[in-house]
């Protein structure tokens, strides 16, 4: 039987996961249509994109940058139709004609959108963790209510979610405990007391993936696997405490499950997105992805270490945040994203030192305990409360 189309929307088509999307689809292009493409500054690229691509609508965030866009695909003679402003990324997730949107924005900025197709009932595939970390329940509830179908993007939940059952409703009743691996990035084996003179481009170079550079600096001080915690919490519906997380330097092993007989089923495959990206837009099925394939042979060990490894509580202090946040009031984990945005931002900017990036966030979850959130207007209103505080103190800061 002839499977329909899946009619796309890339949200972030511009960045690194947007790019190896539109690569994945490339590969078995005559099951997709694109929709719509949408980017924050990227004109030259997106233009590209919809040269080859040919969507019914691109959206770039500022009007500058789309009129610049709109000047361009005229004079190719595209009939793509150009929008502006947030609000336009919202109208392109949720269009009746699409099946399919990849949430592929970085940060709390993608949180809108995402909600936007959930509440569309779209099949959701979710690489913005940031989202999830701000949106929590209050996200979880929107796929519900939508009707919505969430895959997972991020490697380790793609991993999880390709080992658990198929039955969602008989987890917690089989699980004992999540597994997410870690590589360590780039500072696995540095001498903390020297964090502090990290530069950007060293935080952004990561051993095994390629990757944004905000997702790198989180890499790099391990504030990823913090909002990774947050995020398998609420979409496994796992108590924070069956939630481990194993330093594995190979990047191999994508994450595990153990279940209550202790059988562990773990995902394998080389550290490229394009596996887990070629997954979500597959499921149930599988297709090609582009993704080179392990080569058992050559593969001479995969190692693990504990976090309890001398040295790993101050290379990676902001780990144990995320245990802290689950255990607080919902919308504190909304607190800790925007003050780790504003803090990344400020040392890409070169404005904080490395090792300040945890203080920015410590000293946010100190200063503000945020009302109970009831809507997406609150949660953007805790976002935006926390981000003011975070960057007071980041500039009152001596890099
Ligand atoms: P990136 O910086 O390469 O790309 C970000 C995309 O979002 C770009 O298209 C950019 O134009 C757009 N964007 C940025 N700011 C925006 C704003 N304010 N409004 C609207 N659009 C905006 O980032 P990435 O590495 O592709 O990561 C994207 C998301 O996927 C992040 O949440 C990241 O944590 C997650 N993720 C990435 C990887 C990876 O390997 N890159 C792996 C797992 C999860
Ligand atoms: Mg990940």
């Amino acid at each position: 039987m002839q499977q329909k189309k899946q009619v796309v929307t890339v949200l972030g088509s511009t960045g690194s996961i947007g790019v190896n999307t539109l690569d994945v689809i490339a590969r078995q292009s005559a099951d997709y249509e694109v929709f719509a493409l949408t980017a924050n500054t990227q004109v030259d690229l997106l233009a590209a994109q919809c040269r080859q691509w040919r969507p019914q609508f691109a959206v770039m965030v500022s009007q500058v940058h789309g009129q610049r866009l709109q000047q361009q695909l005229r004079e190719d003679g595209l009939s793509t139709q150009v929008l502006w402003g947030s609000a336009a990324l919202d109208t392109v997730a949720a269009d009746p004609q699409v099946t399919t949107v990849m949430a592929a924005i970085v940060g709390a900025a993608g949180l809108s959108s995402c909600i936007a197709a959930a509440l569309a009932g779209k099949r959701l595939l979710l690489a913005n963790k940031e989202a999830l970390v701000v949106g929590g329940d209050f996200f979880m509830e929107a796929v519900r209510r939508g009707g919505a179908t969430l895959l997972p993007i991020d490697s380790e939940h793609s991993a999880i979610f390709q080992s658990l059952p198929e039955d969602a409703r008989t987890w917690p009743q089989v699980v004992d405990k999540i597994i997410l691996t870690a590589s360590g990035g780039p500072f696995r084996q540095r001498d903390p007391a020297t964090l502090r003179l990290v530069r950007p481009q060293e935080a952004c170079a990561h051993p095994n993936w390629s990757m944004g550079r905000k997702i790198s600096v989180d890499s790099a001080t391990m504030m990823n696997k913090a909002l990774e915690v947050i995020e398998a919490k609420h979409l496994f519906a796992m108590a924070p405490e069956a939630i481990e997380v194993l330093i594995h330097p190979q990047s191999v092993i994508h994450s595990m499950v153990q279940f209550v007989d202790h059988s562990v089923v773990a995902q394998l495959g080389t550290p490229d997105m394009r596996g887990p990206i070629a997954y979500g837009l597959a499921w149930p099925r599988r297709h090609v992805s582009g993704a080179s394939a392990i080569d058992f042979a050559t593969l001479s060990a995969l190692t693990f270490e504990p976090l309890s490894t001398p040295g790993h509580s101050e290379r990676f202090a902001g780990l144990q945040l995320a245990w802290q946040v689950l255990r607080a009031p919902s919308g504190t984990s909304a607190v800790l994203n925007a003050a780790n945005e504003v803090a990344v931002a400020a040392f890409l900017d070169e404005k904080i030192r490395f090792d300040q990036i945890h203080a920015v966030n410590l000293e946010a979850l100190a200063r503000y305990l945020p009302p109970k959130p009831s809507n997406l207007e609150d949660l953007l209103a805790i976002d935006q409360q926390a981000r003011a505080l975070a960057q007071a103190y980041a500039d009152s800061l001596q890099p």
